[in-house]
């Protein structure tokens, strides 16, 4: 067995879904690995939460409370101003616009769920959101798979953010590489998230599945990376997301060959799906879901860019 867990950001209002989502792990790869679980939460969980999911889960079991420093403003973020861009989001219609939580969210996954107490035992990670579901059985160890094969992050669906919530996301990421041009690896995937080297195109892993090794986000250059976006202050300002800040890391400063697209892996998190295109592989791993609506055959997924550059081929 690996030096690996899965991880899930949960309240006490999550139960039913991130019961779903354990049964699905569960029945589809779990019940034959034992791998150990970590609940974190910004709040409290009941005696009622942790019993139910203590019962559901076939591995070790641990709840962590995430420090007040983890979830919250830091001093130099001015809360008028942030109040005022909820206000402006708000009337701009923009998903989670005005919401406070899920701000402090998208900074806590971008930046401190590896640096929790219990984390801190583990190098790689499986995250687990409520309500998603694996469509097919999974026969072997994709902890050991990343291990073995020197992977280092990998993906189920990747697809476009909405600009509007990182207006200034890849600029201030330009500065940070400006000041620091040693930190972009040569062999990395830039060309995935930009064409023409200069305009952010949107593209980025879909961060709700994880299976990725913790030293990444460790490490002095993503620390540096994440410090000098907390500094400008757009996990307020605006709403950056964790999947684009991940992303952007991931393919600035990770080698493209530590990258994995895990097609084998049916996975649903709503409203999208990844399902295996292979029909031979769809039967022996009893999935229940038709490749047709998987988004990587869409407009929408940035997969299909990801195999050119590293040189896979759609099956
Ligand atoms: P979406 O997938 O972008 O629509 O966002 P979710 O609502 O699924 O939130 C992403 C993850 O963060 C999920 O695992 C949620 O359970 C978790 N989450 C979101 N907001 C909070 C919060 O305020 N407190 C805690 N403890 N977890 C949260
Ligand atoms: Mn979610």
């Amino acid at each position: 067995k690996r030096n690996a867990t899965f991880v899930s950001l949960v309240r006490d209002s999550d139960i039913s879904g991130i019961l779903q989502s354990i049964e699905q792990v569960e029945k589809r790869f779990n019940s034959i690995y034992h791998y150990d679980w970590v609940f974190l939460n910004d709040g409290d969980f009941s005696e009622e939460f942790r019993e139910k999911v203590q019962k559901a889960c076939s591995g070790n079991v641990y709840f962590g409370k995430v420090p007040r420093e983890h979830w919250g403003y830091p001093d130099f973020i001015d809360q008028d101003k942030a109040a005022a861009v909820r206000e402006q989001m708000k009337n701009d219609n923009i998903i989670y616009g005005d919401s406070e939580s899920y701000r402090h969210m998208c900074r806590f996954e971008s930046g401190f769920f590896y640096r929790q107490e219990l984390m801190l035992n583990y190098k790689y990670y499986w995250r687990v959101e409520p309500d998603i579901k694996l469509y097919c059985n999974i026969p072997y160890d994709t902890f050991a798979f990343m291990e073995d094969n020197d992977k280092q992050y990998g993906f189920t669906i990747s697809l476009h953010e909405y600009e509007t919530t990182i207006k200034t996301l890849w600029k201030t990421t330009k500065e940070f590489i400006q000041e620091n041009p040693d930190t972009v690896n040569k062999n990395g995937l830039m060309q995935w998230v930009t064409e023409d080297g200069s305009r952010y195109n949107m593209c980025h892993f879909w961060s709700n599945f994880e299976i990725a090794d913790m030293d990444f986000w460790r490490s002095d250059t993503y620390s540096a990376y994440f410090d000098y976006l907390d500094k400008s202050g757009g996990f307020f300002y605006e709403r950056w997301g964790d999947a684009p800040v991940h992303s952007i890391a991931v393919a600035l400063f990770m080698d493209k060959n530590k990258v994995h697209h895990f097609d084998d892996i049916g996975y649903w998190h709503i409203p999208f799906n990844n399902c295996p295109l292979v029909n031979t592989l769809r039967n022996e791993r009893q999935c229940d879901c038709a490749p047709a609506d998987s988004l990587l055959l869409s407009g929408w997924s940035c997969t299909k860019e990801f195999y050119k550059i590293v040189g896979y081929s759609v099956p």
